[in-house]
């Protein structure tokens, strides 16, 4: 099995690169900003506690996404292994997952980071409010708040994945093709 996290700030590209990863190399997308949205559009109990924290672009509690991951993995069949999408998004949520893998024989992989500066991130996320429909995508002051949300708790995540030796950092400037075939690149060594 081979498991992969897809890491970078908001509109760095992680979710449209997972899709065809996922595809390319017969790996299960998990994107826990797609479960949750997943669970508001249902109306389930948790959608609606959820909501809130969301629509402010703070994040929802660890173990309500740690849960979730856990439920996934344990259901799957029939993959070559996972790509992580939004998760982990903090360090009790890394070391929640490496725990979670350790005990299922499985490991993480890899840490594809996707580096893009600040200015272009803000010109995507702009493009992306006119067409995502998602309350947390349309207000200019939510979008910076998960930024500052990034760098504050996310960002940490990456001196884990360096102790885990697991660490690759990629431009993710370019076009969608570009930065695909980067990422190829590094996955095709390790599988
Ligand atoms: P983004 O485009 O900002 O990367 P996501 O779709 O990954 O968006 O997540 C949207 C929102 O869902 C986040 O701002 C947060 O409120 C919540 N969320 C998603 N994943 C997590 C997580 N792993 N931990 C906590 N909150 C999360």
């Amino acid at each position: 099995m081979v498991n992969i996290l897809m890491f970078g700030p908001p509109g760095s590209g992680k979710g449209t690169q997972s899709v065809t990863l996922a595809e390319k190399y017969n790996l299960l997308h998990l994107s826990t900003g797609d479960m949750l949205r997943a669970e508001l559009a249902a109306g389930t109990e948790l959608g609606k506690r959820m909501e809130k924290i969301m629509a402010a672009g703070e994040l929802v509690p660890d173990d309500v996404v740690i849960a979730m991951i856990a439920n996934k993995i344990d259901s799957t069949t029939g993959k070559a292994g996972f790509i992580f999408d939004g998760f982990p998004r903090t360090v009790e949520q890394a070391e929640a997952l490496q725990t979670m893998l350790g005990d299922r024989s499985m490991k993480i992989d890899q840490m594809l980071v996707l580096e893009v500066n600040d200015a272009e991130l803000m010109e995507r996320m702009k493009k992306r409010a006119q067409i995502s429909g998602r309350a947390d995508d349309a207000d200019p002051a939510v979008i910076n708040n998960r930024i500052e949300v990034y760098r504050a708790k996310t960002e940490p995540v990456i001196d884990f994945g360096r102790k885990a030796s697991v660490y690759r950092s990629i431009d993710g400037v370019g076009s969608i093709d570009e930065i695909f075939g980067r990422l190829c690149d590094h996955i095709d060594t390790i599988i």
